[in-house]
């Protein structure tokens, strides 16, 4: 049984008078205690994607037309809103790229670990501000009284995201959306903060969506990955299988950019172009455009997604299964 499974969710935006899909019926399912990698550059429809589970795509210029989010035996789009506000926070959380633009410069760190605890578990402001102290050890924070006191902008950007971590598991969350939690950092608290982001999901029996750009990250963490491109899902499979034998061109120029120590003193791989953005959609494959592979069919036929094997072959069945290797590319029909 999963923990969450998102089925054909389509969110549009609307800007100046015209409509257009930022994420066009995208399909996945996260194991109980697992980790699920979305994967893609900025302008994939990764974030919007979260948001959309967390009911929290701005409306408008933003509408979630269609699909179905099932956690805990609900569909989260069709829910009260006032039962979907018992969930966020409290059963799906998130840890936001950049915790100076989430947390509240105006409040303390304890205050703003401690409101989620005496909201939601309906815990007294000392029995919140004692938890919110363990939550800050927890999360590898030397002096957590310390932080407890402070404002925001007087700590590090690493020792800011730990807060935005321990928030985020303050309330023991089923599920936890990290949506480029180690972005702004540099790389040395990078591993740390996804060390620590590991060992806690593995001490607290909790899933994760791990959002990020780069494949490098999810390699170490996820058990199964999802590629986004221009909105689209265009190839899912076991992490293993991915990094091994990707199919989707996409996905095998992604893989191009991570550095490597092998890579030394070359130049790193850029893929040619940008992201088209939700307005500027091309014919055919969305990804023709840039892809190193394009045959004539690509720039007139949107290809569908198929289940391919270790050889390559495919069949139709494109149900959400996880063990299963998906790609959306003529190559493969
Ligand atoms: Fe490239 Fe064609 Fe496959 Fe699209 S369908 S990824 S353009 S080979």
């Amino acid at each position: 049984m999963p923990c969450l499974s998102c089925n054909d969710l389509r969110v549009s935006f609307r800007i100046r008078k015209k409509s257009a899909y930022a994420v066009r019926g995208v399909s996945f399912s996260v194991d109980d205690r697992a980790t699920l990698g979305i994967v893609g550059e900025s302008g994939c429809g990764k974030s919007v994607t979260a948001a959309a589970i967390m009911r929290l795509v701005p409306a408008p210029p933003g509408k979630i037309e269609s699909g179905a989010i099932l956690f805990e035996e609900k569909d989260l789009l069709t829910i009260p809103e006032k039962e979907m506000r018992g969930v966020r926070g409290r059963r799906i959380s998130m840890v936001f790229q950049d915790p100076m633009t989430s947390l509240n410069p105006v409040f303390t760190c304890g205050d703003q670990t401690a409101e989620p605890l005496i909201l939601h578990k309906g815990m007294d402001k000392r029995a919140a501000a004692e938890l919110s102290m363990e939550l800050f050890s927890e999360v590898g924070i030397a002096e957590p009284k310390r932080v407890f006191e402070s404002y925001p902008h007087n700590l590090s950007g690493g020792m800011r995201q730990r807060v935005m971590i321990a928030m985020a598991l303050a309330c023991s969350p089923k599920l936890l959306i990290a949506d480029e939690p180690t972005t702004a950092l540099d790389v040395t608290v990078q591993a740390r903060l996804l060390e620590l982001l590991k060992k806690l999901q593995d001490a607290k029996d909790m899933s994760m969506i791990l959002i990020t750009h780069n494949l490098g990250i999810v390699a170490g963490m996820a058990r199964h990955v999802i590629v986004m491109y221009a909105g689209e899902l265009v190839e899912s499979a076991p992490t293993r299988t991915l990094f091994e034998a990707p199919r989707h061109p996409y996905t095998e120029c992604l893989l191009k950019t991570i550095p490597s120590i092998d890579k030394r003193g070359e130049r790193l791989t850029v893929i040619p172009g940008t992201v088209p953005t939700p307005f500027e959609i091309p014919d055919g494959c969305l990804f023709h455009p840039r892809c190193p592979k394009a045959k004539d069919v690509c720039r007139k036929e949107r290809p569908a997604l198929h289940c391919v094997d270790e050889r390559g072959i495919t069949d139709n069945d494109v149900n959400a299964d996880n063990d299963k290797h998906h790609v959306r590319c003529h190559l493969y029909v």
